[in-house]
């Protein structure tokens, strides 16, 4: 997606080898524009896929997986990093370890949205180790529904998450790969045109 790869080149921030920060646009301040036409392109490359339900992870999965989910016409739920006082029966839990934050949260999301018929779009603002991403699946396949795929806004290739979901038979779709972030710099992956 050029529009986002501009931005990524003018504004990501490189913090180490290993960490992009793109405050400006997706993890803090964020883009209205720019979040539509994300949600409009995973709109089309999932289009095919019959999506019911499109899962994200509070809070910089919400953006882009609520303009994904107008554009499907379908509901959008998103996984809790914080357990609420009302959402206290019947939930889905998994332990999905941070990649920034260098914790491990139990994740939530309530059993009554999801059901064994669903056929569930993960959508997420980065891939790293791929562990938010599987976290979401282990969800969804809690109750029995299908993983239709995953997609995901930055993918930073030069880590195993893209490999080790697509190695478990998962669909990962990115809109921009980062093959490196080295000495403050992004490089992308080549994309055939
Ligand atoms: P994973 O679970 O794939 O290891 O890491 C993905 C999650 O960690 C995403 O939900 C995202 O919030 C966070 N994350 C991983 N790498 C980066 C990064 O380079 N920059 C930012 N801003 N977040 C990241």
């Amino acid at each position: 997606m050029k529009l986002l790869k501009e931005k990524v080149m003018t504004e990501g921030i490189v913090l180490s080898n290993q960490v992009l920060k793109v405050d400006s646009f997706l993890n803090h301040q964020m883009d209205p524009e720019l979040m539509r036409e994300i949600g409009g392109e995973f709109a089309r490359r999932f289009a095919g896929e019959k999506i019911t339900k499109v899962l994200t992870i509070e809070s910089s999965g919400i953006a882009p997986a609520i303009m994904t989910a107008l554009e499907l016409k379908v509901p959008m739920i998103f996984a809790r990093k914080h357990k609420s006082l009302t959402l206290k029966d019947d939930i889905l839990v998994e332990k999905v370890y941070s990649f920034t934050k260098r914790e491990t949260n139990e994740i939530t999301v309530s059993k009554k949205f999801l059901s064994p018929s669903d056929r569930v779009l993960i959508i997420d603002d980065f891939l790293a180790n791929g562990e938010a991403a599987f976290g979401l699946a282990r969800i969804v396949e809690q109750v029995g529904a299908s993983v239709a795929g995953i997609g995901i806004v930055i993918e930073k290739s030069f880590q195993p998450g893209a490999r080790l979901l697509e190695e478990a038979g998962y669909r990962v779709d990115s809109l921009v790969r980062v093959a490196a972030l080295e000495d403050g710099v992004v490089t992308f992956v080549e994309e055939p045109n």
